[in-house]
């Protein structure tokens, strides 16, 4: 039996952990922290008994990869899938608009939420709806040297537009400022979001917290297949030998008996313990913060999972019943400001918004995740290392790594699976 070390607890090394052990691998996965999940978890607040994210999740019906992932562990049932798209957007004073489908034939029901969504003017509909008729037939090619926000401006996506349905997707679904982001990776997402039938641009959140949706059925699944999770355990430094890793020195022993090893650490952690990796010059990332403000209200009136925000500096609120979660997405310039500021800014907004007061708040809780997503940016786009590395018996897995996806839990995962096939192509080869 072929033995594989998977580096990193994440959705990634889970994800590639569990197809390998499903084909018959023997696989150990070794987290350095004391809980798996990566940036993907939750935890029990001490003061609130609630169970929190380290930052709300989304997903899409677009997340094949994820959905296919979760039903091989039997982690599906702990998500809320909706059944056609639904998204409320909020404007000052609690004026909602909806963006939903009519029940329709795809691609009739998308255009029918675009058609209806009546925050903007008729004349602005159409212009929004053309940018989609124009979707199928855009070369990714020709958008590699622009911003998203410049694809949208030559698009005439008015600011108005902008500010009331494509800043709230872009900057949730990249995580970056649009002015910053790609416009080749956004149109990429979008034709994933809206060109693959009407599922795939309906949301899905977790229905428990980060962790208990996934984590644990992951280590049961390994654990069914022979496989186990290590933590508390961090791979230090790496021993090579004809191109060949031979030996993985960790914070507790040295181990030596593998066939194969997948990285699935972020690459400024294996930077760090396998320098010789050497992409680094042409691989320059910069990240993006996000920031999740909780809060606990004395009566939580919101019917709805969630809500845009249309030109706030907080995307998204969502609704956990016993408290709510006000999401800043790239956010890099308000992570230097202090809690107190922040929770300040978060009132501000609410009450703006929900006319929710201060008062009404009882508890809050704000993390700041300042590495949480790298930029799409165009010059990064053609250095992202595929999983195959110089060192044979080596393969990388992670957000990072060449999905074709923004650092996303679909990108994740999709690098786990492809990081597992090329393990067992190798196997195979020898
Ligand atoms: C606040 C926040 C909100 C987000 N929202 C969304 C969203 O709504 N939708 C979405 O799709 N994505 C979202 N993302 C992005 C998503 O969480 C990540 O893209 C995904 O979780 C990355 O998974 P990964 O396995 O590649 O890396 P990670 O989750 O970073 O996992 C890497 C693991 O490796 C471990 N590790 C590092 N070094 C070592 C070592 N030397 N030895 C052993 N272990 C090591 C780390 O401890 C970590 O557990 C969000 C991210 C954040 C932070």
């Amino acid at each position: 039996m072929k033995k594989c070390i998977v580096i990193g607890g994440g959705l990634a090394g889970l994800t590639a952990a569990a197809y390998l052990a499903d084909s018959g691998f023997l696989v150990e996965v070794i987290e350095a922290s004391p809980k798996l999940g990566g940036r993907a978890y939750s935890f029990k607040d001490n003061q609130t008994g609630s169970i929190v994210d380290n930052g709300q999740h989304i997903m899409m019906g677009c997340y094949r990869e994820t959905l296919k992932y979760f039903k091989l562990i039997g982690a599906d049932e702990n998500l809320i899938y909706q059944k056609r798209l639904k998204v409320n957007f909020l404007k000052e004073n609690f004026q909602i608009f909806t963006l939903t489908t009519l029940p329709l034939p795809y691609p009739f029901n998308l255009l029918s939420a675009l058609l209806r969504y009546n925050v903007l003017s008729i004349s602005e509909r159409v212009i929004f709806l053309k940018f989609f008729l124009k979707l199928p037939f855009v070369s990714l090619k020709s958008l590699q040297n622009l911003s998203v926000y410049d694809w949208l401006v030559r698009e005439n996506q008015n600011k108005r537009i902008r500010k009331a349905f494509w800043e709230i997707l872009a900057v949730g679904a990249l995580n970056s400022n649009i002015k910053k982001a790609s416009a080749s990776s956004f149109a990429f997402i979008l034709r994933e979001i809206f060109l693959a039938g009407s599922k795939a641009s309906t949301i899905i959140i977790p229905r428990l917290g980060l962790s208990e949706t996934y984590c644990q059925d992951s280590v049961r699944f390994l654990a069914s297949k022979g496989g186990k999770v290590t933590l508390l355990e961090s791979i230090e430094r790496f021993n090579i030998k004809d191109n060949r890793v031979t030996g993985l020195e960790t914070s507790k022993r040295k181990i030596t008996d593998f066939d194969f090893v997948i990285s699935a650490v972020p690459n400024f952690s294996l930077e760090k313990i396998l320098p010789e990796i050497d992409f680094t010059d042409r691989l320059k990332l910069n990240y993006s913060s996000i920031i999740s403000i909780h809060l606990w209200l004395k009566d939580n009136f919101f019917k709805e999972n969630f809500y845009g925000l249309i030109d706030s500096p907080v995307h998204w609120i969502f609704n956990h019943k016993d408290h709510i979660t006000l999401v800043i997405s790239d956010a890099n310039e308000l992570a230097e400001k202090s809690k107190d500021e922040l929770f300040n800014l978060a009132v501000y907004e609410l009450e703006k918004f929900t006319k929710i007061k201060k008062e009404k708040i009882i508890s809050y809780k704000i993390i700041k995740e300042k590495r949480a997503t790298f930029v799409p940016s165009n010059d990064i786009i053609s250095f992202r290392p595929k999983s195959e590395t110089k060192f044979k018996n080596l393969f990388l897995a992670g957000d990072w790594i060449d999905t074709g996806l923004p650092s996303t839990i679909e990108s994740a995962v999709k690098s786990g699976r492809i990081a597992s096939e090329s393990v067992i192509l190798s196997a195979k080869s020898k």
